[in-house]
């Protein structure tokens, strides 16, 4: 009987993951395959934050009990800082993401948020104060000013607009004949993978969320939208407490702290050029991404 439960039980929490407005999730997270397995304590507390402080206290993780994937992780984001988590594929740098916003939970150790472990806070608030910039957006096939508003019902079409603007969006929604109305999506105006992540931004700017999370593209935009995308996220993050999971190590070199994440533990942490100065995995990483940037380059001309 169970089993037959489960799947409606599984379509419930969709359904009430959709409405909370993390649907920007499925791609990240691949909602459907995350198990239901978190549930609150009855009478768990909201999480209250007054200081964005962010810390990884000795977290044991395996999604499987066979297979450990982080062993032993402890680090600390203090309010407002901007970190970046960088490693080979496979490392654990999502699975870091995943645990923060508590899809599932350490077999050992704790988070805490602002002093507050986010095993025993209310799941609704813990992830009202996380805002997630995702690779890849996903839209609705609605309206783009939908879009925009999406998880926030009350948002009026003035604070969409100036969420639109702050993300570098609203240049082009304007010029759209229908502007906020223009329908997007598989039957609408199909918007570029950047103008997707614009999209995205400011979704989480209307949020308004103190700790952010940023999944950055593997797929590439052209470096031109990288760098216009980059400098719009930096303008975003100021003064919310940022976490970045990285690809291209040049996006991350002015981080506030780097954490080099390999086999589920942390090997390195430093700055940019102190991690280069160490000669250690960092260090051949941003030697590869180099040359393969030149040779890229060679190709092009
Ligand atoms: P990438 O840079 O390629 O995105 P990553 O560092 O983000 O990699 P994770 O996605 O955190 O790596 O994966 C870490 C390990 O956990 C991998 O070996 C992966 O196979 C495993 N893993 C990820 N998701 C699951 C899951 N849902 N069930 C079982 N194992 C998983």
């Amino acid at each position: 009987l169970l089993q037959l439960f489960r799947p409606l039980d599984m379509l419930g929490w969709v359904y009430r993951t959709i409405r909370q407005g993390l649907v920007d999730m499925a791609q990240m997270f691949q909602l459907m395959d995350t198990n239901v397995e978190v549930e609150d304590t009855p009478g768990a507390p909201a999480l209250v934050v007054n200081r964005p402080t962010l810390a990884f206290e000795d977290v044991h993780f395996g999604y499987d009990k066979d297979r450990t994937i982080l062993h032993g992780l402890t680090f600390e984001v203090p309010a407002g800082q901007h970190h970046a988590l960088v490693g080979p594929s496979g490392a654990g740098k999502s699975t870091i993401g995943r645990l923060l916003f508590r899809f599932y939970d350490p077999q050992q150790g704790r988070i805490l948020i602002d002093g507050q472990d986010i095993a025993s806070v209310q799941q609704e608030s813990l992830r009202a104060h996380i805002g997630i910039v995702p690779q890849d957006s996903v839209l609705f096939n609605d309206t783009i000013g939908y879009n925009i508003g999406y998880g926030r019902e009350d948002a009026n079409e003035e604070e969409i607009i100036r969420a639109a603007r702050d993300a570098a969006i609203w240049p082009f929604i304007e010029k759209l004949p229908k502007g906020l109305e223009t329908e997007v999506g598989e039957r609408g105006l199909k918007l570029s993978g950047g103008e997707k992540q614009r999209v995205a931004i400011a979704r989480t700017l209307l949020k308004n969320p103190p700790i952010l999370l940023l999944d950055e593209a593997t797929s590439a935009l052209d470096t031109r939208t990288e760098q216009d995308i980059l400098t719009t996220l930096h303008r975003v993050s100021e003064g919310r407490t940022t976490i970045s999971i990285a690809h291209r190590l040049s996006t991350i070199a002015d981080a506030d702290l780097i954490h080099v994440i390999q086999d589920g533990r942390i090997c390195e942490q430093g700055h940019h050029a102190e991690l280069l100065r160490r000669d250690g995995l960092y260090a051949e990483m941003w030697n590869r991404q180099l040359s393969e940037e030149a040779e890229l380059e060679d190709a092009a001309e």
